[in-house]
């Protein structure tokens, strides 16, 4: 069995059935995740979108792919195509362009708005409050080609599980202010390779896992 099957395998084995896990694959050629599709893997996740959208001319058309990476605003239209689902919108003006976007392609999109959680600055993300005044506003609720299905947030880079647990819980107290309140709301993107298994502890339910999977990256981005 390949390195990558099995670790998949390892790490599917230890996820609740109700938590979705995106494999990411940025970085890596598509041989990688032709290996990872073949056990049953459809959820993938790239943070370059010039990447993700040749891996999906090039890749079997029921994989859904997950753009977890900060996205520019004139280059959402190279993904509206195709996408499963955003991660990582900070903004009115990002959002405001997936449905102009998302309405040429006759389609909606699924966003999640992404939370500072980490203590580092260079960390993208919206607080807490902006995030819930944003998903509330009714501005984003004209939107009507867009569907906000929950928050995403990245903790800080740390084996401190207090910190994490801490992180986390930020995030997750979010998520509960606002699920009863939007239609879908329901998907909270936290945990990566380091954090997971604590992510999925505090209340995660969707987990972005690259490295653990496919090994180490030469580049990280
Ligand atoms: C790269 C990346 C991941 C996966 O990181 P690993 O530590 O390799 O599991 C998860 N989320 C985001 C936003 C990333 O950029």
């Amino acid at each position: 069995m390949s390195t990558i099957v099995s670790s998949l395998q390892s790490i599917k084995a230890q996820l609740p059935e109700d938590v979705t896990l995106v494999a990411v694959s940025k970085t890596k050629p598509s041989s990688d995740i032709l290996e990872a599709y073949a056990t049953g893997q459809r959820d993938f996740g790239e943070n370059k979108i010039q990447e993700m959208t040749s891996k999906w001319e090039e890749l079997p058309k029921d994989i859904n792919w997950h753009m977890i990476g900060h996205v520019q605003t004139n280059k959402v239209k190279y993904m509206a195509p195709f996408v499963h689902l955003i991660h990582a919108v900070d903004s009115f003006k990002l959002l405001k362009e997936i449905n102009k976007q998302a309405k040429k392609n006759n389609r909606s999109i699924n966003c999640l708005i992404q939370i500072k959680i980490a203590e580092e600055d260079s960390k993208f993300g919206l607080s807490t409050e902006d995030a819930v005044q944003l998903i509330l506003s009714p501005e984003v609720s004209q939107l009507s080609n867009i569907n906000i299905r929950g928050l995403m947030g990245m903790a800080t880079f740390t084996d401190d599980e207090k910190q994490l647990r801490s992180e986390f819980k930020i995030i997750k107290s979010a998520f509960d202010e606002l699920k009863n309140k939007i239609e879908g709301f329901n998907t909270l993107s936290i945990g990566m390779s380091g954090d997971y298994q604590i992510a999925i502890q505090e209340g995660g339910t969707m987990v972005r896992i690259g490295s653990s999977i496919f090994g180490e990256r030469n580049y990280q981005h």
